[in-house]
């Protein structure tokens, strides 16, 4: 028996990404995101320009080879600059590899646009702290 994780973001770094998201229309934006994981409780309170990120409209990937596993890493966020916030399937395949939490921000990129995801893509909800 597990509870589902809950998952909470810190304002700053929410619109930090709403912020870059918008700068980056009408190209996609990743973040990594960055924080501290509890038993029951992930908070992502950094958040990390994804290095060497490619993007199009299809799909977000970046190279990570050179990505420190002591940046403790929790989740993504990437922004959907056409269609809803809901994983597209190379997202599917980011998200079973990159941390236990994924936001997704529709255009306009506003607070009520964003969606989070476990790293199956069930959506989950998520606070903002
Ligand atoms: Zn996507």
């Amino acid at each position: 028996m597990s509870n589902p994780m809950k998952f909470t973001i810190s304002r700053e770094v929410l619109e930090s990404c709403l912020l870059g998201a918008q700068e980056a229309h009408p190209r996609e934006l990743l973040f990594l995101l960055a924080g501290s994981k509890g038993k029951e409780i992930i908070l992502a309170d950094r958040l990390y320009l994804a290095p060497l990120a490619q993007s199009n409209e299809a799909s977000v990937s970046f190279n990570d080879f050179n990505l420190p596993i002591a940046m403790g890493i929790v989740g993504t966020f990437h922004s959907h600059p056409t269609g809803p916030a809901i994983p597209s399937r190379a997202d599917l395949r980011m998200f079973s590899q990159k941390g236990a939490c994924h936001l997704i921000a529709a255009y306009p990129y506003n607070r009520a646009d964003v969606r989070c995801f476990d790293s199956k893509g069930k959506e989950i909800s998520f606070a903002v702290v």
